[in-house]
């Protein structure tokens, strides 16, 4: 039988972080070696210290990386990309591999994520439910097809607090869209509308956020034409499909070399 990937998840007390733990705790080779978070996080009503509750399965409960690291082989991040960066660096000096679920990187972060890449396994994905990846091959496929003529405008909605827009995965689904059409996403891209007047630039590639009570993840695309228009939706009713995507990522990464990796890869859809 091939033995579990013992696995850390930093961030602990995180909306994500706490569903990682479930999901670590159910996943059959999953071992949860370790839970890292933040001296004195209180986020959302969890102090680190009641995450001792995890305890009961011989997991460390630090927030250093330097005490865990015993304990496990890949660290599953959902934290900030700032922290993020740091813990990646953490993971390239000790061999461990990583996985990344944090959104929110601007362009410089994202090349130090490739730099540090170079030396260390890492699967970095906006968004690592099944259904979100596959959406984006349904996206490729619809841009091929529709993509040159179409008005394309995509929408997500999410729970209150996030901290980025457009999500992580709105971006992703737009970079999927922007490629397959030979466009660069930094120049078709719209965020927003409001008080546009005259006609729409049919190469542009079109933005709307709405933050709202504690939706978990909804995103539309919209290819619109005069006469029909497609419009691919996915909604994400649980953070269990992300973290059970996040255990599925670490599983597969443990038997990878350094190199970045994405969910297409780790699921098989490229
Ligand atoms: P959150 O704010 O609820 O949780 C983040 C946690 O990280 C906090 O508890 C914070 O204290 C902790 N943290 C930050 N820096 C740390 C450090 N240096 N050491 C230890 N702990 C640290 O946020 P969330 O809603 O759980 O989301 C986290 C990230 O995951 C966001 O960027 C979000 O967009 C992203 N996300 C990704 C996916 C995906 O599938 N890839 C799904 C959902 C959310």
């Amino acid at each position: 039988m091939t033995a579990k990937v013992r696995v850390a998840v930093v961030g602990a007390s995180g909306r994500m972080g706490r569903t990682l733990i479930e999901a670590a705790k159910q996943h059959e080779m999953i071992y949860l070696g370790a839970a890292v978070e933040r001296k004195g996080s209180t986020l959302i009503g969890v102090d680190a210290g009641e995450l001792a509750g995890v305890g009961t399965m011989n997991v460390a409960i630090t927030d250093s990386l330097d005490i865990a690291s015993e304990h496990f082989d890949v660290l599953i991040d959902f934290t900030s990309p700032e922290s993020s960066l740091v813990h990646l660096e953490w993971c390239s000096k000790n061999n461990k591999a990583i996985v990344i679920g944090t959104t929110g990187f601007n362009h410089a972060q994202k090349e130090m994520i490739n730099a540090f890449a170079e030396q260390t396994p890492v699967v970095f994905a906006p968004n690592m439910s099944v259904g979100v990846n596959l959406t984006l091959k349904l996206l490729e496929l619809t841009a091929k097809v529709m993509g040159d003529y179409t008005d394309i405008e995509i929408t997500e909605g999410h729970h209150r607090f996030k901290k980025d827009a457009p999500s992580g995965t709105a971006l992703k689904m737009g970079e999927v869209i922007a490629d397959t059409l030979g466009r660069d996403l930094e120049e078709c891209a719209v965020y927003g509308r409001e008080g546009m007047t005259g006609e729409r630039d049919r190469n542009t590639i079109g933005f709307s956020t709405i933050r709202a009570g504690d939706i978990v993840g909804d995103h539309t695309v919209m290819f619109a034409d005069i006469g029909e228009r497609v419009e691919i939706t996915h909604k994400a009713t649980s953070r269990m499909t992300f973290a059970n995507g996040a255990m599925r990522a670490a599983y597969w990464l443990s038997d990878q070399d350094s190199g970045l990796y994405d969910m297409q890869q780790v699921l098989g859809l490229n």
